[in-house]
């Protein structure tokens, strides 16, 4: 690595840098195989409306099995990924395989909701990453409201006057947005105005122990307020007991996701929860 070379000679020759070094370049070669050979794999979890118990959208969540190592969890990698700039490749597979995959349901005439793909902040440092989601959308032809691009708070921090242009072009073209781990991030609550925000994603910490811990159940509550004061959509994440989902329901959150509803599941196993989706809708 000549650029680390120039930066930090002298720890470059230390032992455990070059073992740390290794290691970084391993995973990075491996990363590149892994798109060459096809080795990620999309998994999706379903969004559940509390009132109604019926799915209102599924989560695009990368997996990735390495054919010596097995599954390589996303916070293994992704984070290396955005060190390497290889995520912009990765984060367009993404995009890329969820809307084919939207496509793929929509002509099994499935009942289609729409997709949440996480987006890493480098994703929207691109100029062009508005006419690229774009030009996805228009070649699948799905409806940009079928795609929901999840951000974290500290990612729309990042640059606020050039990222509120991007989320805006976005928007104008139907795009929507989520907030993840809402309540996590390091930022001031001013932006849920300047940007084109439409869900929060309560983060899961707060939800593993709402019913235990009354200041969590304190902040899920706020959360919910401030959520409907904006007439944003508010969804828990992290369900994993029938205790959480009633205490929800009583808050009046709008959207839950987690183990207790489903874990994440390759595609196929979602054709199941769209079709019984589709017969309800059907009856009406
Ligand atoms: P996230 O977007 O907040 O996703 C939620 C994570 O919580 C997922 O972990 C999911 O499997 C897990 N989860 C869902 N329900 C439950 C539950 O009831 N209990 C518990 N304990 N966990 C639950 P996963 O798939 O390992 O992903 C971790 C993170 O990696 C994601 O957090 C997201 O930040 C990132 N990530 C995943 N896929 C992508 C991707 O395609 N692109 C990018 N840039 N990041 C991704
Ligand atoms: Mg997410
Ligand atoms: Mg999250
Ligand atoms: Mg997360």
């Amino acid at each position: 690595h000549a650029k680390s070379l120039g930066r930090n000679t002298y720890q470059f020759f230390s032992a455990e840098m070059s073992a740390v070094a290794t290691e970084r370049l391993a995973l990075e070669n491996a990363l590149h195989q892994a798109l060459s050979n096809g080795e990620f794999r999309l998994y999706y979890q379903p969004q559940i409306e509390v009132c109604s118990r019926r799915l209102i959208g599924l989560e695009a969540l990368i997996r990735w099995r390495h054919p010596e190592v097995g599954w390589v969890p996303p916070l293994r990698f992704i984070p290396l990924a955005e060190e390497t700039g290889i995520i912009h490749r990765i984060g367009r597979w993404v995009l890329e395989e969820a809307c084919r995959q939207q496509r793929e349901w929509q002509a099994a005439g499935l009942c289609i909701v729409p997709v949440a793909v996480n987006l890493s902040p480098l994703q929207l440092q691109k100029d062009d990453f508005p006419e690229q989601v774009e030009a996805l959308l228009s070649g699948c032809r799905l409806a940009p409201g079928l795609l929901e691009l999840e951000l974290t708070e500290t990612a729309v921090m990042r640059d606020v006057g050039r990222m509120s242009d991007m989320l805006r072009k976005l928007k104008e073209r139907g795009t929507r947005f989520s907030i993840d781990d809402f309540g996590t991030g390091y930022s001031s609550l001013g932006y849920l105005n300047r940007f084109p925000v439409d869900k929060l994603k309560i983060d899961q910490s707060f939800i593993r122990d709402v019913t235990r811990r009354e200041d969590h159940a304190a902040i899920t509550r706020a959360i919910i307020a401030l959520a409907k004061q904006l007439h944003l959509k508010v969804v828990a994440e992290g369900v994993e007991t029938a205790e959480q989902l009633e205490f929800l329901e009583r808050a009046g959150c709008d959207g839950a996701q987690g183990f207790y509803f489903s874990r994440p599941v390759p595609a196929d196993e979602i054709a199941g929860w769209l079709s019984r989706e589709g017969a309800v809708q059907d009856r009406r």
